[in-house]
């Protein structure tokens, strides 16, 4: 059957069978339960119907049933479902899930977001435009640096598995693509108490990136500039620091000396 690529989805299609049984290999799902978000044509299902205990798709394009269809039958273990990912609720499975997808990627962030908070999620391997995944995986002092770089640390570890060129898709794309390996925490990195604080801090302190610490944090939380220096100060900071100086370390460092409440 022939499907129209369509582009106010996000599809990108893949077919190359090295690259899609490399991306399953090193994912580690054998055996498991897997989610894939945006199966397509099933090239990525295949593969991953073949190698896990159980694999959901959510789909929300409905004109892909008939191909989905096909694949349904030929694998007991792969269930579809046509429904946005973003409005899913993952809660009613009990089970460790991992995510395995070529992300739609008008809306990476807010399924990174989704994955990040969902408790049962262990692991993901997202293929991502490789300029989103150099921003996430960017270090302190880079132009990339930003408050999503240290939430995504603070929730996991996060690696680049592979670079992928845009002639792996049809239809070919106007950027490049990675594929970023996250593996979650099982133990938060700050007490449960101060996360929401910690989230906090970092979305206020990269606000406006070329400001100083100071200037955002005392716009964000409405705390006087001079009592925000002595805190820096008193912490081994100078008063004119930046967030983009500040590793995860610091900004852990500091939520549990942060004094305003
Ligand atoms: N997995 C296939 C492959 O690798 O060839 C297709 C990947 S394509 C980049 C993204 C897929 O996500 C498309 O099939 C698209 O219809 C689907 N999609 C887009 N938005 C979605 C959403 N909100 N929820 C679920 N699927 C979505």
């Amino acid at each position: 059957m022939n499907h129209q690529a369509k582009k106010r989805f996000g599809q990108n299609f893949l077919r190359d069978k090295n690259l899609l049984m490399k991306i399953v290999r090193e994912s580690n799902i054998a055996n498991q339960f897997v989610i894939e978000v945006g199966p397509g044509q099933g090239a990525l299902t295949t593969f991953l119907a073949s190698s896990a205990k159980k694999v959901i798709a959510y789909e929300i394009d409905e004109s892909l049933k008939p191909i989905l269809d096909e694949l349904e039958e030929k694998y007991e273990n792969l269930k579809v479902i046509y429904q946005d990912f973003l409005n899913a609720d993952l809660s009613i499975y009990k089970e460790n899930i991992h995510v395995v997808a070529n992300v739609p990627y008008y809306i990476t962030t807010p399924i990174l977001f989704k994955l990040l908070e969902t408790k049962n999620i262990k692991t993901a391997s997202l293929m991502i435009q490789k300029e989103v995944c150099d921003r996430l995986l960017a270090t302190p002092n880079s132009k990339q640096y930003n408050a999503l770089s240290i939430i995504l640390q603070y929730h996991a570890e996060a690696s680049k598995m592979m670079d992928v060129k845009r002639h792996m898709f049809y239809p070919v794309p106007n950027v490049d693509s990675a594929v970023i390996r996250i593996v979650k925490r099982n133990h938060p990195l700050v007490e449960s108490s101060k996360e929401d604080l910690f989230i906090r801090m970092v979305k206020e302190a990269f606000t406006q990136k070329r400001k100083t610490l100071i200037n955002n944090w005392h716009h964000g939380f409405d705390i006087p500039k001079e009592s925000l220096e002595s805190f820096l100060i008193e912490n081994g900071y100078t008063k004119d620091v930046r967030a983009e100086a500040l590793s995860i370390k610091d900004f852990i460092k500091l939520v549990g000396m942060w004094k305003y409440d």
